[in-house]
């Protein structure tokens, strides 16, 4: 299909006028064809801006709004660094002024649309949920209010009462166009984003940038412009250009984006660099008295630099170019709301973010976790831990497996908890001499790490150790996912009574056990709420069951991670043609088979191919064929017409009306989710739905 990226190739034209604004290109040839340039046609620049942005934050529902805000604010800042010499090289301002420049007028001659955008955006969302025409009457008020102080200021001016209002306006900001009364109603008409006919949107963005001409001069004859970025006529024209531009898009053009805001940024940098340039070089007559060479040189450095800066930029291959793992992150947090509501007030979900978070990445499900209020967070050793911290998650982080004593000063660096694997771990973290933060794990009959439930001597001995900071007493359980099987289920109860024995006796004792933890995943599903400060849930928060969907099923948990990978290429075999090492797959009929780049180096489990392993190809379920080979694996899609390079094909989750769940490709291999999971290599990158 053909692209026309009209919306990104418009943005380098609105770029190029604001250039022109800054520049006046006609101002030594013709003062009221340069005025209608730069005073009527280039105002629709930033209006333009603002409204795609305003068309693309409301399309995706202002979800976006967050991540927006914050792209924008930390592009203002460097832009403010980038200026700042000029503004120390102009004498700098005082502190009041810093922040009424910070905060709407910008802190050189163009940046006040960063600020403009920002409270823009603010306002405009929350004008939002008035409804679209509430919320554009309530701008479009607003606008009226903002003109006033712009290019009618003649016309109010002369009234008493409002030059008053209008005056303390301007001790905030120096122009309307600043704060409030600009940015909303564009930022609202682009989300509206009204689109016509062709010929309409033609028609009227010529007849309305037609009356805004009549309006410009009219203003400028009478006198009355205090300012000129602001006219009656101009939403009207910005409705029927973007009207005109919508009709046409087709496609992206990023690049375009990314050039349209670096000669944004950059061409007032240019422009102090060509006034330089030329008194050194005595062209000051053709580059700077000229308006039109003053015009070009500016433009045509500004492009070079933003190209050349552009070329320099990181560039990363996409991650969903080969196999990727897709993260729904809404489904992480309803698990993650489902799994609390079955615990007992005052016990809170400890996530279990072990093996990166169980082959999910365990940064953007910490991070994701911690926005929606869990505090608590459990890893399987110290780097895990470090990695966390250094992803910004707070709260508690308790490492669960074995740290060597010698590491002490990485747990007290990065705050973290350590599990005290038994008495002498206890002791050789003691010998270190610093506090060290620790939970004691319990054994009550896994055998694996603890110190055994009934050794109270221990356990006194352990409280006796003046470095162990202990915050917690916790135990595993190891049957808590069969609770149908009696025996198991009576296992589970000795294992509880065991340790509310031991944490009893240390109550008793006047030793504080501090926050009670045992359920795991099974626990949680299986048991009854507990009397615990914590509950640690792993694979449950993940939306899968370890062995069978069945639990996690009825809990209503949905699955957080799919596996899609691409076709590299499609083949076709005639009857009796072999493929793949081993020539293990024989075509009986004429076959196609997909080659997917991905293959047991990826995590997959070779015997997959060979046991029945599956993928959804077009909604569709297909075999795979042969054998698994480390980078790739082939499937039979001879039934699935139109298939070709390119395609995404999935693994594990939905496509269409079909579902793979995790669950079913372990079976398969005869494991667990857990280990199928977890063992999702790092080639497979990640994205984030
Ligand atoms: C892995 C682990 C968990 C989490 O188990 P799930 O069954 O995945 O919920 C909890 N506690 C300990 C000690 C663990 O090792």
């Amino acid at each position: 299909m053909r692209t026309r990226p009209a919306l990104d190739r418009a943005r380098l034209l609105a770029a190029v006028l604001v250039v022109c604004i800054h520049t006046g290109p006609l101002s030594s040839v013709s003062p009221g064809w340069d005025f209608w340039l730069t005073r009527v046609l280039a105002r629709t620049a930033v209006p333009f801006f603002l409204m795609v942005t305003g068309y693309f934050l409301a399309r995706g529902g202002w979800k976006d709004t967050q991540r927006f805000l914050k792209k924008t604010a930390l592009t203002y800042l460097a832009a403010v660094a980038l200026y700042l010499p000029l503004n120390l090289y102009g004498g700098g301002f005082g502190p009041l002024e810093w922040v009424k420049k910070l905060f709407l007028d910008g802190t050189l001659y163009h940046l006040w649309y960063f600020p403009a955008v920002l409270l823009g955006v603010l306002t405009a969302r929350a004008l939002s949920r008035l409804g679209p025409a509430a919320a554009l009457a309530a701008a479009g008020g607003l606008y009226l209010i903002g003109l006033g102080g712009d290019s009618y200021w003649g016309l109010v001016s002369g009234l008493p009462g409002a030059a008053a209002c209008y005056e303390a306006i301007f001790t905030l900001s120096s122009y309307t166009r600043n704060g409030l009364f600009y940015a909303p109603l564009f930022l609202l008409l682009g989300a509206a984003g009204h689109r016509w006919s062709k010929r309409a949107s033609l028609a009227g963005a010529a007849l309305s940038l037609a009356a805004m001409t009549g309006e410009g001069f009219l203003l400028r004859g009478l006198g009355w412009q205090r300012h000129d970025s602001m006219y009656l006529a101009l939403p009207l024209c910005m409705v029927f250009l973007f009207s005109l531009l919508l009709r046409v898009n087709r496609g992206e053009d990023r690049r375009a984006r990314r050039l349209s805001l670096l000669i944004y940024l950059l061409h007032p940098w240019v422009i102090v660099l060509v006034r330089g340039g030329a008194k050194a070089l005595k062209l000051t007559e053709l580059l700077v008295v000229n308006s039109l060479g003053h015009f070009c040189a500016v433009l045509a450095l500004t492009l070079a630099a933003a190209l050349a800066l552009d070329a320099l930029r990181p560039i990363r291959p996409s991650p969903a170019a080969r196999a990727w793992r897709e993260l729904d992150l809404d489904a992480l947090r309803h698990n993650g709301s489902v799994l609390q509501s079955r615990l007992s007030p005052g016990c809170e979900l400890m996530a279990v973010v072990k093996a990166d978070g169980y082959g999910h990445g365990a940064r953007a499900v910490a991070r994701s976790l911690q926005r929606s209020g869990v505090r608590a967070f459990a890893v399987a050793c110290l780097a895990e831990g470090i990695a966390l911290r250094r992803a910004g998650v707070g709260g508690l982080i308790l490492i669960l497996g074995y740290t060597p004593p010698e590491e002490v000063p990485l747990l007290r660096r990065w705050r973290l908890t350590q599990a005290v694997a038994d008495e002498e771990h206890g002791a050789a973290l003691n010998a270190e001499g610093k506090p060290v933060r620790v939970h004691l794990a319990i054994d009550t009959g896994m055998r694996r790490l603890g110190v055994p439930a009934e050794d109270t001597a221990a356990l006194s001995r352990l409280y006796g150790m003046k470095n162990l900071k202990i915050g917690g007493v916790f135990s595993h359980l190891c049957v808590s996912d069969q609770p149908e099987d009696r025996s198991a289920a009576d296992y589970t109860q000795g294992q509880l009574a065991r340790f509310y024995r031991a944490a009893e006796w240390l109550r008793a004792n006047g030793f504080d056990p501090g926050a009670l933890h045992i359920q795991a995943s099974g626990g949680i599903l299986h048991l009854p709420p507990q009397p615990c400060a914590y509950a640690r849930a792993g694979i449950a928060l993940y939306g899968v069951g370890s062995g069978g969907a069945a639990d996690a099923v009825e809990a209503g948990l949905r699955p957080v991670l799919s596996l899609r990978a691409r076709v590299a290429c499609v083949r076709q075999l005639r009857p009796g043609e072999a493929a793949g090492y081993g020539l293990a797959f024989r075509a009986e009929r004429d076959t196609r088979l997909a080659v997917l780049s991905i293959g047991y180096a990826d995590g997959l489990p070779r015997e997959l191919a060979q046991n029945g392993g599956r993928v959804l190809l077009h909604g569709r379920s297909c075999p795979m064929a042969g054998r698994m080979c480390m980078d790739q694996l082939l499937v039979d899609v001879t039934g699935v017409p139109g298939v070709r390079a390119g395609d995404a094909a999935t693994l594990i989750g939905r496509d269409g009306g079909l579902t793979i769940r995790a669950e079913e490709v372990a079976r398969r291999c005869g494991t667990i989710t857990n280990e199928l999971l977890s063992r999702l290599g790092h080639r497979v990158a990640q994205v984030v739905r």
